[in-house]
């Protein structure tokens, strides 16, 4: 196949896919830059995601098409991280047409399961937090480091089989050239993921141990600890939600505010309390005293050694309340 070089200048050659060999089905997901559908390549006979751009102007397409190419670039760097990374097959750069094919990940993103079935069992939660540990110290470990700034649970992707995959590297950076705010100082990606020292400083250059207090925000969204400030927060939802407004959710961070732990389940499995302290070590205030996901995907393994044995019956479950769930829907 064709290849176009990589727009950054690095060693990677990312090869074309031509619009003839694809099928694109349904809409699967939505992004700030257009749709991700569904997908099929005709002569390798496999399910494809297809992320594609719309641009309402000349200029925003070239904007936009740059900032695909960037993101497939960084994919490009990940991919023979591919049990931990989602994969990319390639991009389509054709007249009005331009997308990222990548692997097909059949269950959607950790946001959508959570929206999808209500109890996800503890074996498959914990499973989810160790391959995201696994798939970031992945990126972290590549030399130029990836660091990936935009981790949360619509970028963790789950493939048929539940296994998670890190995605979307849209806002990712190779580490010397990154800082979180851009020329201007102002901050970039959900303010509320944002780490308390990069508040303090805009121009401070984004490391490892920005990409770990993002993590923290898996731990929310699986449910078993609730954000929000004292007032508490319904679980699952938006963190610091009752306070809204960005400035205000800046500032209290800065104080050292955190999710409100109260509210952290007294009846659990053994496993609840050991990550419930190790969400806590990924948001100290401190980054020296963060952990590195190397760290944390040695602490992990020794808990998630005995629980994944109890992921395939977790997986049933799952299956049963989407079964329902659709059962219901018809
Ligand atoms: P953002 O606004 O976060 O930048 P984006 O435009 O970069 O979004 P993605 O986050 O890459 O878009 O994808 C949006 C959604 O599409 C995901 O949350 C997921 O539900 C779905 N999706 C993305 N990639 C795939 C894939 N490879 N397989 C299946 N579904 C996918």
């Amino acid at each position: 196949p064709r290849v176009v070089e990589d727009p950054s200048g690095g060693p990677g050659r990312i090869s074309t896919i031509s619009y003839s060999d694809l099928t694109v089905n349904n809409v699967v997901g939505k992004g700030a830059f257009g749709q991700v559908c569904k997908g099929y390549h005709k002569k390798w006979m496999v399910d494809v995601a297809v992320k594609k751009l719309n641009s309402s102007s000349r200029e925003q397409s070239i904007r936009r098409s740059k900032a695909l190419m960037e993101e497939a670039n960084f994919m490009y760097r990940a991919r023979n991280a591919n049990r931990f990374v989602v994969g990319l097959y390639g991009v389509c750069i054709e007249d009005t047409f331009t997308a990222m094919i990548m692997e097909y990940m059949a269950n959607g993103s950790v946001g959508d399961l959570i929206s999808r079935v209500k109890h996800v069992p503890w074996a498959l939660k914990w499973r989810i937090l160790q391959e995201t540990i696994l798939g970031m110290n992945f990126l972290h470990s590549l030399d130029p480091q990836i660091i990936h700034r935009d981790l949360k649970v619509q970028n963790v992707l789950l493939d048929e089989d539940f296994h998670a995959k890190i995605s979307d590297f849209g806002l990712a950076e190779y580490k010397p050239l990154t800082s979180i705010g851009d020329e201007k100082g102002n901050l970039c990606g959900t303010i509320t993921h944002i780490a308390p020292e990069h508040f303090k400083n805009p121009y401070m250059k984004a490391g490892e141990k920005f990409d770990v207090y993002r993590y923290i925000f898996q731990f929310c969204k699986l449910k078993f600890v609730y954000f929000g400030s004292s007032l508490g927060s319904i679980p699952g939802k938006k963190p610091y939600r009752e306070i809204g407004i960005g400035g205000v959710i800046r500032e209290r961070v800065m104080k050292g505010e955190r999710p409100d732990k109260r509210q952290i389940p007294t009846e659990g499995p053994n496993e609840l309390s050991f990550f419930v302290h190790l969400m806590e070590n990924c948001w100290d205030q401190d980054a020296q005293e963060r952990p590195t996901f190397r760290t944390l995907g040695e602490q992990v393994q020794v808990v998630t050694q005995k629980t994944n044995a109890q992921v395939a019956q977790a997986i049933q479950v799952v299956l049963k309340e989407q079964g329902d769930e659709l059962h219901n829907i018809l």
